[in-house]
């Protein structure tokens, strides 16, 4: 499928668990007016966390019942829970000429590069490995031991981006301006390059 048949742009964000991706996704909904996707998952809800919001937090039967039906654009088994996209409220955003934003996992990404051949796909680094650490305890979501887990499996998640030569662009979130700035101009960059194609032609 192309993404050239949709007026909106699909935009990736992946990284490894702590990095800053949902605090990335949400500057970019504020400053580029894009609509974030709400993945559907079977993992529990943090205690923070809101159905609907966030998360659709699914039992494993609801969302082999998507599986079933083909509703989802990718999903993919994330640290032992399953997680997916459906497809109807991207494709009706794109179709209405919006900025639509997956924080989606490798495996999920590979299969929308597969589909939208046009889509912007960002893998967003930490400026070290210890700061996934320091982040993930600070933002007191997590169990130690669900923490432990996501930090052993960064440097995998890391290599497997890198081998999978399915993203555009790596963007290392050190100070959080700069990684959000780095994005909007590109995407941006990109808006603008599409908004010039469309432009009657006078002459
Ligand atoms: P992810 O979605 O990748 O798991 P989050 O967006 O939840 O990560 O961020 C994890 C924690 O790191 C949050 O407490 C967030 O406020 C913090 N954080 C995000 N970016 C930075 C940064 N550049 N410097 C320091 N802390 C950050
Ligand atoms: P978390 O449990 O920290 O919210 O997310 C864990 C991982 O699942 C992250 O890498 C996140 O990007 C990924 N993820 C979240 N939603 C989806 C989705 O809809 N599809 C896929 N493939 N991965 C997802």
């Amino acid at each position: 499928m192309s993404s050239n048949l949709y007026p909106g742009l699909l935009v990736v964000i992946s990284g490894p668990s702590g990095v800053g991706k949902t605090t990335i996704c949400h500057a970019l909904v504020d400053r580029l007016g894009a609509q974030l996707s709400v993945s559907a998952t079977t993992r529990p809800a943090g205690s923070e966390e809101c159905n609907g919001e966030d998360y659709l937090f699914l039992s494993a039967q609801q969302f082999k019942q998507h599986l079933d039906n083909a509703d989802f654009l990718e999903h993919a088994q994330v640290f032992g829970h399953y997680y997916g996209t459906l497809a109807k409220p991207v494709i009706e955003a794109l179709q209405a000429g919006k900025i639509v934003i997956l924080e989606i996992d490798v495996n999920g990404a590979k299969q929308i590069r597969q589909r939208f051949d046009r889509a912007k796909m960002f893998f967003i680094l930490p400026p070290a490995p210890a700061s996934l650490s320091d982040r993930l305890n600070t933002r007191r979501r997590d169990a130690k031991t669900v923490i432990a887990e996501r930090l052993a499996k960064a440097d995998g998640e890391v290599r497997f981006a890198r081998e999978s030569g399915c993203y555009d662009y790596t963007i290392v979130n050190d100070n959080l301006e700069d990684a959000i700035n780095q994005i909007v101009t590109i995407i941006s960059k990109r808006c603008f390059a599409n908004q010039e194609k469309e432009k009657p032609q006078n002459d």
